[in-house]
């Protein structure tokens, strides 16, 4: 239940990269909120790379707060780096120096993350827990609405890319407001410019946006209640 609503969307967007600011202010314009998983150690457009000739970089922490104000800042790690590869001792470094660095930036609690390159084990979601984060995002689409349990190895409904984007969001519309469901999506906003694809989330947002038997919040807000 959230906020005596059963059905809640929640988005999910990673690297804190310049496409961000585009995505946050679509968001913003259809009252929608995301959180988004940022790399505190990459804050800089010196780290850059290409994605389908779209030109991506990491946003300057003054430009993210900015950008991102009024969504929820999450963990990613602090470089990016593949957690499942990593020795305990650095895994744990990756994670809560991120965290530590995001709740001084932000002067707020860190409450989740999502794992980068979707990596994880065991020993990973082990380490994710000490570290205090309550949830963690893989990149496993459901096709599903269905509340989880094991918060530390959450499946989003889908990437916005899923070729069933539109056909669930069409079932999540005439879901009756009695059980509670929960749409999550994913992805990273430079794929919008990668594929030419704004339109996409544009008509996504659209049609999910003002019900009143819907509650948009961030992924804390929607997962933790
Ligand atoms: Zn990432």
């Amino acid at each position: 239940m959230f906020n005596n609503k059963n059905k809640a969307l929640t988005f999910s967007y990673d690297d804190g990269v310049y496409q961000d600011a585009r995505l946050a202010e679509i968001f913003n314009r259809y009252g929608l909120k995301c959180t988004f998983n940022l790399n505190s150690a990459l804050f800089d457009p010196k780290n850059n790379w290409t994605y389908r000739k779209a030109h991506c970089a990491h946003m300057r922490e003054d430009e993210l707060k900015k950008a991102l104000a009024g969504h929820e800042i999450a963990v990613h790690g602090a470089k990016h780096l593949n957690l499942a590869e990593l020795s305990a001792e650095e895994a744990k470094n990756e994670l809560s120096e991120d965290k530590k660095s995001l709740e001084r930036m932000w002067n707020t609690q860190m409450q989740g993350m999502a794992y980068a390159y979707g990596a994880y084990n065991e020993e990973v979601k082990n380490i994710v827990k000490e570290c205090g984060l309550r949830f963690a995002r893989t990149v496993r689409p459901t096709h599903s609405f269905e509340p989880q349990t094991d918060l530390l190895e959450f499946h989003p409904t889908c990437h916005h890319n899923d070729e069933k984007l539109f056909e669930l969001a069409e079932k999540f519309l005439s879901l009756s407001s009695d059980t509670p469901a929960i749409f999550y999506v994913w992805g990273h906003s430079y794929e919008f410019d990668g594929d030419d694809n704004w339109e996409r989330i544009e008509k996504f947002c659209r049609m999910m946006a003002g019900k009143d038997d819907i509650f948009y919040g961030t992924n804390s807000e929607v997962l933790l209640g």
